[in-house]
């Protein structure tokens, strides 16, 4: 790094007898900036023609932009559980809430296990101080809150901002602060405001040892809502509102890395938790698709990496690289030893710093949704399964869509993923079903309980988050 070069070189050039000291290098400081719900279409560095992302476009151009990026899941729980600690949903037990629901919803008893390390507590390890500040989704009781699994500070909302059933005995909205409610229902169009004033706020404060800031936005998830400076200017109805505050927000926090002079020493991550839902303004173009379906559009998503000096500026990445690759690659970065557990992404430091020998390590990516593998990708051949009706609650409309039928597509010449290759490629098909049954046998799939699964936590009893009088 340049900066113990700097220190080495000083040393070595000083008149006095050089100390017996090894130089540790300095980790990076990790901002990772994680929207939810944002298509791959929706920045302008992706193509976007409605969305006005100047900070974003920017931050991609001093940095690497990825094009085949993926989440684990077309659905932000899973896909939070992936991130957190570099394993498939099914793996650690998230890929659905106790009840079956596809997410966790409020008061669930679910949670991430303790035992299971996360990206957090493996950075604290090597002394990082840790801030989530946003949408969490991981879990709303005590014992499941990000103070539990590594991080320091917390400010957000526990779960999505449509989570406000009266029906279903939804609380409203909770804004928690650690451990505590401190407003309810949450004014969802400031949000974006406070969440930026706290990570500008946290990084002030621990400026001076390695920080980890996880930024999960609550937008642009449905309902939409931008703060007044922002509301009606875009181009693009609420949806561009929302997109053009967060791009806003991102400019606060790099202008806040530069004052500090922090930029060179801090690795910033932008991603999304997985495809827009292609209505109310979003887009996933060009792929097909959209959140809750493992089309590409559904689970392919924009993700840009900037350190300066590291990363090449103005890069582009076309290897398949995951969200479950966060943790071992951060873990690789800080120092870190990677958790003893059976961990399903890989370290992609080579592919960031752009190594010529550096390849993507997966020899297949499963898309599973809710509890059944839907889809492989391997090299650019993807392969969508043939599916079954097998849960009591799914309607035909969640089992319909180009997807659902049983093909081969390859992705290099059809990202729509519209032609059946399958009758002339029968050595891929067969490579196929090797993967899947692997697949199965490992991770599982529906009821099918896979060998190496790990189990969440489920409480015996939870209780709404609601304001304490
Ligand atoms: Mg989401």
């Amino acid at each position: 790094m340049k900066i113990t070069l700097l220190i080495v070189l000083l040393l070595a050039l000083s008149p006095f007898p050089t100390p017996c000291v090894v130089v540790a290098e300095t980790p990076p400081n990790i901002v990772l900036i994680f929207c939810d719900d944002l298509g791959y279409g929706d920045l302008g560095c992706y193509g976007s023609t409605k969305n006005r992302t100047p900070h974003i476009d920017q931050l991609a151009s001093d940095g690497m932009k990825f094009t085949d990026f993926y989440s684990s899941s077309p659905v932000c729980t899973p896909s939070r559980a992936s991130l957190m600690t570099g394993c498939y949903p099914r793996r650690v037990g998230m890929h659905e809430d106790f009840t079956g629901h596809w997410v966790l919803i409020p008061r669930s008893r679910r949670g991430l296990n303790p035992e299971e390390v996360t990206v957090a507590e493996a950075l604290k390890s090597k002394g990082y101080s840790t801030a989530c500040v946003g949408k969490w989704h991981l879990g709303d009781q005590p014992e499941h809150l990000p103070t539990q699994h590594g991080f320091d500070h917390y400010y957000g909302i526990p779960y999505s901002n449509d989570m406000q059933s009266a029906r279903r005995g939804d609380p409203p909205l909770p804004l928690v602060k650690q451990n505590s409610v401190i407003e309810a229902p949450a004014d969802q169009a400031t949000l974006t405001k406070r969440y930026t004033r706290q990570v500008i706020s946290f990084i002030e404060d621990n400026k001076a040892k390695p920080f980890f800031v996880y930024l999960p936005h609550t937008f642009p998830h449905l309902p939409l809502f931008a703060s007044t400076d922002f509301r009606g200017k875009s181009a693009n109805g609420r949806y561009g509102d929302s997109v053009e505050e967060i791009d806003w927000s991102t400019g606060q926090i790099l202008a806040c890395l530069d004052r500090l002079r922090l930029t060179e020493n801090t690795l910033v991550i932008f991603t999304s938790d997985n495809g827009s839902n292609g209505r109310n303004g979003g887009s996933n173009q060009p792929l097909s698709g959209a959140k809750g379906s493992t089309m590409e559009g559904g689970m392919r998503v924009p993700m840009i990496a900037r350190w300066p000096g590291r990363i090449a500026a103005g890069s582009k990445c076309s290897d398949l690289a995951t969200m479950m690759d966060i943790l071992p690659t951060f873990c690789s970065l800080a120092g870190a030893s990677l958790p003893s557990m059976k961990l399903d992404g890989f370290d992609i430091s080579g592919l960031l710093f752009g190594n010529k020998d550096s390849r993507s390590q997966y020899k297949a990516l499963y898309y599973y949704r809710r509890r059944q593998l839907q889809a492989i990708r391997n090299g650019n051949w993807k392969y969508h399964l043939p599916l079954e009706m097998t849960h009591p609650n799914w309607t035909s409309a969640e089992q319909t869509g180009a997807g659902r039928v049983g093909k081969l597509v390859n992705l290099k010449n059809d990202l729509k993923e519209r032609t059946d290759v399958a009758d002339a490629n029968p050595d891929v098909l067969q490579r196929m079903e090797e993967l899947q049954k692997a697949a199965v046998a490992t991770l599982g799939n529906d009821h099918i309980q896979g060998s190496e699964q790990r189990a969440a936590r489920t409480l015996d009893s939870s209780k709404p988050m609601t304001l304490t009088k």
